[in-house]
């Protein structure tokens, strides 16, 4: 890396400013949302920035009790904020699970007007070695998940009809993607091809409920600092290869992505339907490139 490029310092000041605005002035008052796999990482700060935006929302957590006690943390930071939040146990690959929870939403806060497909894993290992279960998980959470928690947004955004006066659209389906929708990931086949399905479920959606006006669009993080990824940041030595490939120069922050998915399901974007919001710090500009040729 370059003598003048930024580097990172060992401890990221945190970017994210959630405090809660005057109501008039948030972009996602009286709205309702829910955040899948919001217990840890990018989902909890997605669900802090939509409740900072206005809205109540239904952070979800995988039925276990580490899951539920982390849930509840962050239900209690977003309450403590002023904001309006309470947490929803439900494996993401279960249908009557995602059911119930899409349906507890309207029961808690009278809605739905925006879900965030965000849970998501990773099994690394090679193909060769690959076990048809490690396989299947990935596909079955970060894919299968994300086709179930729309479908039961679409069914209610559907029946529920426009909302004119909480947002343009009558509901909005964000994902949390990936850059390795579109980059090939070496050794982690099974979720590469899990965010390349979650990249054609979002674009198939977004024609198919358009004309219904509900937007459907992704995040797509490059390398964010959270629990799926902290072989990739946690020694010096892993964090300065990492670096390599982020010309922007820091890794981001899970507030990076939060505010990126709060400013999306909001009328702000309202005209921004099929797309996929890269969050990487440059990382998909070819970073091996720079200086060669
Ligand atoms: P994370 O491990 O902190 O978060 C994943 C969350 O999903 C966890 O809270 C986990 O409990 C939950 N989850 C897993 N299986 C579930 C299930 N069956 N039902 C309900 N919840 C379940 O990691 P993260 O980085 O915050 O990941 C969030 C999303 O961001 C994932 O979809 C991931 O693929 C994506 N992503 C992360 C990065 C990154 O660099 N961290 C980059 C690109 C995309």
């Amino acid at each position: 890396m370059a003598d003048h490029a930024y580097r990172e310092p060992s401890r990221s000041p945190s970017s994210g400013d959630v405090r809660p605005k005057p109501e008039n002035s948030r972009s996602l008052s009286r709205q309702v949302a829910v955040v899948t796999g919001a217990s840890s990482g990018i989902g909890t700060a997605i669900a802090t920035a939509l409740a900072a935006a206005g809205a109540s929302v239904i952070v979800n957590h995988r039925p276990n009790p580490r899951s539920a006690a982390e849930a509840d943390a962050v239900v209690e930071a977003i309450r403590r904020a002023g904001d309006t939040a309470s947490p929803f146990p439900a494996d993401v690959t279960d249908e009557a699970q995602v059911e119930a929870m899409a349906e507890a939403a309207v029961e808690r806060y009278g809605a739905l007007d925006i879900m965030v497909a965000n849970a998501g894993i990773e099994q690394a290992a090679p193909i060769e070695e690959m076990s048809l279960a490690a396989w299947r998980q990935v596909i079955d959470v970060n894919l299968t998940g994300a086709f179930l928690s729309a479908r039961a947004a679409a069914r209610r955004f559907l029946s529920q009809g426009l909302r004119p006066d909480v947002s343009r659209a009558a509901g909005k389906i964000i994902f949390t993607s990936s850059v390795h929708e579109f980059i090939p990931w070496a050794f982690q086949a099974n979720y590469a091809a899990s965010k390349g399905g979650v990249m054609l479920l979002m674009k198939s959606l977004a024609q198919e409920l358009a004309p219904r006006r509900i937007r459907v669009n992704s995040v797509a993080p490059g390398a964010i600092r959270t629990p799926i990824n902290a072989d990739a940041w946690q020694s010096d030595e892993a964090r300065d290869a990492l670096l390599e490939l982020i010309p922007y120069g820091r890794i981001g922050a899970p507030d990076d992505v939060g505010r990126a998915v709060a400013w999306l399901a909001s009328d702000d974007a309202d005209y921004i339907v099929g797309t996929s919001l890269v969050a990487d710090g440059g990382m998909s500009l070819y970073p091996s490139f720079r200086g060669a040729g």
